[in-house]
């Protein structure tokens, strides 16, 4: 990570930033923009004064990293913007209240969604197997607790291919939520609890369906720890790997699905063109949202703002649903899913938002 004061310093203020930021677009705010963001973490770091909205526009950025597309002195703002959370929980200004009490849930219950530990494993189709492997499908709280298609199609069609894995019985927590919030020292203690878990099961490879749970592993773990000794994989290069000389096992089932860019899929990972492939392999028309790829628009679930800012954050999912130009929306990330389907039911966008492994399920064949 470079140096967080010398990336601030570097910004020129032209503002191209304030142009793609979809906290400004929607709220106007010049403060909920990525250049006075970065003046806000240099207020914060600095023991400068900090305004209730100035801590607000910290705690209320998806981290979409849009801003980052565009930036001209290639400044990393949502490591800054990372920097001043942790800056805020350091002066006693962060977390707010709502992410105190999901972070307290995290480490009473396991799971980020406040879901019954004894309800985890509702998804799983038959008897827990037990099972040891060298792989671990991480499911991850969304998939276990709140987007089940997510779990058992990724699931099941891990199996269908043969691929050599196991599941945990109670999970617990990847604890991106934590980090996220900016306290640095809890994240720590999961982190190391969670690597240590790893170890001694001998695992050596993850498979996870859900995004920030991909981020948290291979970006954030080894940030905080110094390293996260395992391979680490999603499931849509997993899938596509698996499929890509095995074409045949699949039959073509016509329709026409739009694929939607997950930030830290498309932006992040720079995996854009596999799960189109996948779908297409799978029969279908694959069609773009109006904005795609680097360009995608941000679904607003990200960097904790859901639980936080629930109306800006409905906002941006509404604005990406309406680009959509078709009925199927078709999502790698299980909280993209749960976002986009909640927010279509809620104001009536009509539109229907599938897991992409389902859909590669329901195109293998027998
Ligand atoms: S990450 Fe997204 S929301 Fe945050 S400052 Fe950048 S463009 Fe704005
Ligand atoms: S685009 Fe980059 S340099 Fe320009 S104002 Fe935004 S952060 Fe600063």
């Amino acid at each position: 990570m470079k140096n967080v004061l010398e990336q601030i310093e570097s910004c020129t203020e032209c503002e191209v930033c304030m142009e793609v930021c979809p906290t400004y677009q929607i709220t106007g705010e010049e403060l909920f923009s990525p250049m006075y963001r970065l003046q806000t973490v240099r207020e914060v770091l600095e023991d400068g004064e900090v305004s209730a909205q100035m801590v607000e526009s910290l705690y209320n950025c998806p981290k979409c990293m849009v801003c980052e597309t565009i930036c001209p002195m290639e400044i990393e703002i949502t490591q800054v913007v990372d920097a001043g959370r942790r800056g805020l929980v350091e002066r006693d200004l962060g977390p707010l209240e709502r992410g105190t009490k999901i972070i307290d849930q995290i480490f009473e219950k396991g799971n980020a969604v406040n879901g019954d530990p004894s309800k985890r494993l509702e998804w799983l189709p038959e008897e827990f197997p037990r099972k040891e492997s060298e792989t671990l499908l991480y499911l991850g709280c969304l998939p276990s607790y709140l987007v089940k298609d997510a779990a058992t199609s990724s699931y099941l069609v891990l199996k269908r291919l043969g691929i050599d894995f196991m599941i945990l019985e109670d999970e617990g927590c990847c604890g991106t939520y934590v980090y996220e919030a900016g306290n640095v020292d809890l994240a720590r203690e999961l982190f190391q609890k969670n690597v240590d878990r790893f170890r001694g099961l001998g695992i050596k490879r993850l498979i996870v369906p859900c995004n920030g749970c991909l981020k948290c592993f291979k970006w954030f773990y080894p940030e905080v720890l110094g390293e996260f000794p395992f391979q680490i994989s999603h499931m849509v290069e997993v899938i596509y790997e698996a499929l890509r000389e095995n074409r045949s096992l699949l039959q073509k089932v016509t329709r026409t699905l739009i694929y939607q860019d997950p930030c830290r899929l498309a932006r992040g990972e720079k995996m854009t063109e596999e799960p189109r492939e996948l779908l297409a392999w799978c029969g279908a028309e694959v069609r773009d949202t109006e904005l795609s790829r680097e360009q995608a628009p941000c679904c607003g679930s990200g960097g904790g703002i859901r639980s936080l800012y629930r109306d800006l954050s409905t906002e941006m999912a509404s604005r990406l649903l309406k680009m959509a130009p078709g009925e199927i929306v078709v999502s790698p990330c299980p909280f993209c899913t749960f976002q986009l389907r909640s927010t279509s039911k809620a104001k009536e966008i009509g539109k229907e938002v599938v897991y992409f492994s389902k859909i590669v399920l329901d195109s293998l064949k027998d």
